[in-house]
């Protein structure tokens, strides 16, 4: 009888052990499973890019001050919120050669962990407006809604990252002229946002402005742009090379877009743009009816996606050894 109950009790304190053992292994694997998680990096899935591009598109012209405009603000406004981000509306009036012209910014801010929330914030941005054209239909797939989807995509991405400074997504408006590109007819948004951010004494919280621009072409080639500023520009190009992206070439050409009105007011920014976008026959596709999804490809929103994605420590560290 002794025995038996001795025998019993030891096997209770085998199986107790055992399932010490089995909780240890378990708690020890959902750590690792968390952590992994954390430091998993950061995924831009172009298809959904793509998909909110083709919806852009799908809306027609976007033109600043039009239905067209509110239909695209609407529809970014509620993927960013249905990947839990806030949005923010920076309305103004833009004087045109026009006349008055409403037009508004949309800003997600993403906040940074612990300390840093109160570092300066990194912008990425791009504009959502797509060009005024009478003659034609122009829906802009690369040129507005190339940047547009571009954006809506990384914030699903940068939601999950663990991010190393406050990272805010700018959807500029009125980044295309009324008329030509001359005088002050043209970049609206990013002139407004630069001027509010001036008068309010707060250039200073933004560390660094990158720029997106016409990044969808099928035939992606991005050269370095001549006034963007160098250090920033160097860390894009070698996350490219070390991810052997060979969109990111090493030709200078000089581009006046959004990035300059950060530039003139002291901020460094760089402008990651193709400008040379052509048809598979060889017409223009830029500014023409030809900007259409014939002539935009997920792969080339992916090349951008993955390089910034890689290019983000050096981009949120920049400014920090300055
Ligand atoms: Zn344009």
């Amino acid at each position: 009888m002794s025995v038996t109950r001795a025998s019993r009790r030891k096997d209770i304190q085998i199986s107790l052990s055992n399932m010490r053992k089995i909780l240890i292994s378990v708690v020890t694997i959902l750590l690792c499973a968390a952590c992994l998680q954390a430091v998993a990096p950061a995924k831009f899935d172009s298809n959904r890019a793509y998909e909110d591009m083709r919806q852009l598109v799908a809306i027609g012209p976007r033109v600043a001050g039009t239905p067209g405009a509110q239909a695209a603000r609407a529809y970014i406004t509620k993927q960013l919120q249905a990947a839990g981000l806030k949005v923010e509306e920076q309305p103004f009036d833009a004087t045109t050669p026009l006349g008055r012209v409403k037009m508004v910014n949309l800003r997600a801010m993403l906040p940074a962990t612990g300390a840093a929330q109160s570092a300066p914030r990194l912008v990425i941005g791009g504009h959502y407006d797509t060009k005024l054209f009478r003659e034609f239909t122009f829906v802009g797939a690369n040129d507005g809604g190339s940047s547009a989807a571009f954006l809506i995509e990384l914030g699903r991405a940068l939601k999950s990252r663990v991010n190393r400074v406050p990272i805010e997504l700018l959807f500029l408006d009125g980044e295309e002229a009324v008329g030509e590109w001359q005088g002050t007819d043209h970049t609206y948004g990013s002139r407004y946002y630069v001027e509010a951010a001036r008068k309010a004494g707060t250039l200073k919280d933004i560390r660094a402005f990158v720029l997106v621009d016409m990044i969808g072409d099928r035939d992606l080639v991005i050269k370095r742009e001549a006034s963007s500023t160098k250090a920033l520009t160097n860390a894009i190009w070698d996350a490219a090379q070390r991810l052997g992206r060979r969109e990111f070439v090493n030709e200078t050409t000089p581009i006046e877009d959004d990035h300059l009105e950060f530039l003139e007011a002291g901020v460094p920014a760089v402008d990651i743009i193709d400008l040379e976008y052509a048809t598979r026959t060889g017409e223009v596709a830029w500014h023409s009816k030809y900007d259409t999804l014939e002539n935009v490809a997920a792969g080339s929103l992916q090349a951008v996606g993955d390089v910034l994605l890689a290019a983000l420590p050096a981009l949120e560290a920049f400014g920090t050894r300055r």
